[in-house]
């Protein structure tokens, strides 16, 4: 089936009122964790940042047919053997400012809680990101192309389009994670020199962080804050202190802004080689109740400290798709279909 295809035909299957209440109704009892991480005042970009409208919309179809809890709401009832039917809980990464601009007052507005992990360091203006770092750096600087060789890689920096100035940060970005984070600092810093550019100190722009204030404000009003470490390191990297401290640390200093208690946690990148059982163990040890991972896969209840969540894009069909569990209804058609046809 090709690609335009199958989208049409998705799009058509999940719009037939049927279609879309039968595989509701046979995953109703599933949480829908949502994950989110940028937002942008009107689409501009490459489809994964989330733009006001499809946020909006997306807030429409959620109140139609869900009910929206924190994540340690929805932990709490799965643990007490609570109902989770229809279940949704909205989590977003990182802190940046542009959740309080932009999705914050549509969650107010329609009385709708969400979770928010913020990585302590950058809240608190210390640090940059690295992958922002990149993509000031990049945005700011003048050569229209330029090839550059650093120890034994050759790279070439191609801002004559956006699409090439979007794959040049991609290759950059690739190697930087490659690299240990002193070494990154290094190539980024190396880079920033290559292109002539001053990166501010503290978080500039698009990439700004959303402060302490907000924090507070947003705690005050139906938004839990989690921690996602205090410097975003990669956990399964770190020796036993250091590991500690990311995650004992974020809660403590969270918990003196916010004066409430730090229920969850997000492990940084959270892809499968990003937390073992050692880590895991930590987060527990910790005195969280219950951690989300960034990769998609069977909700399990039991499984608290790896709850994996379902990425949410600027693409309303791929949400619709995703939220009414349309994925589950066609495993089971196919199931069926295979059962009916004996030897197939
Ligand atoms: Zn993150």
């Amino acid at each position: 089936m090709n690609m335009s295809f199958k989208r049409a035909f998705k799009c058509f299957l999940v719009r037939l009122p049927f279609v879309k209440g039968l595989a509701l109704s046979l995953t109703r009892h599933v949480p829908r964790i949502l994950m989110y991480h940028r937002f942008e005042a009107v689409r501009g970009g490459d489809g994964t940042i989330v733009s006001r409208e499809t946020f909006e919309w997306q807030i429409g179809v959620i109140k139609a047919d869900f009910r929206a809890k924190t994540l340690s709401e929805c932990i709490e009832q799965s643990q007490n053997g609570g109902t989770r039917n229809g279940i949704v809980a909205l989590t977003i990464d990182d802190g940046y400012d542009d959740f309080y601009a932009i999705a914050y007052p549509i969650l107010l507005g329609n009385g709708i809680p969400a979770t928010l992990f913020v990585v302590t360091s950058y809240v608190g203006g210390e640090s940059w990101f690295w992958w922002d770092r990149l993509r000031y750096i990049l945005k700011q600087a003048p050569e229209a192309r330029k090839e550059w060789r650093y120890q034994r890689d050759l790279f070439i920096v191609d801002k004559t389009t956006p699409a090439k100035e979007s794959k040049t940060w991609h290759r950059l970005a690739d190697y930087c994670m490659t690299l240990s984070e002193s070494e990154r600092l290094r190539f980024i810093g190396a880079v920033a020199d290559m292109l002539g550019i001053v990166v501010p100190d503290t978080p500039v722009g698009p990439y700004k962080q959303i402060g302490w204030d907000r924090i507070v404000d947003l705690s005050n009003h139906g938004v839990e804050i989690g921690s996602h470490t205090v410097s975003h390191r990669i956990l399964t990297d770190l020796d036993d202190g250091s590991l500690r401290q990311e995650l004992e640390l974020s809660k403590k200093e969270i918990e003196a802004r916010i004066g409430r208690t730090v229920k969850t946690f997000c492990y940084p990148n959270g892809q499968t080689s990003d937390y073992n059982e050692q880590v895991v163990a930590a987060v527990e040890k910790a005195g969280y109740q219950g951690a989300v991972v960034a990769h998609e896969g069977p909700y399990r209840p039991a499984e608290r400290y790896k709850i994996t969540r379902v990425s949410v894009s600027e693409d309303r069909i791929d949400f619709l798709w995703k939220i009414y569990g349309m994925d589950f209804l066609i495993m089971r058609i196919k199931k069926l279909f295979k059962r009916s046809v004996p030897g197939s």
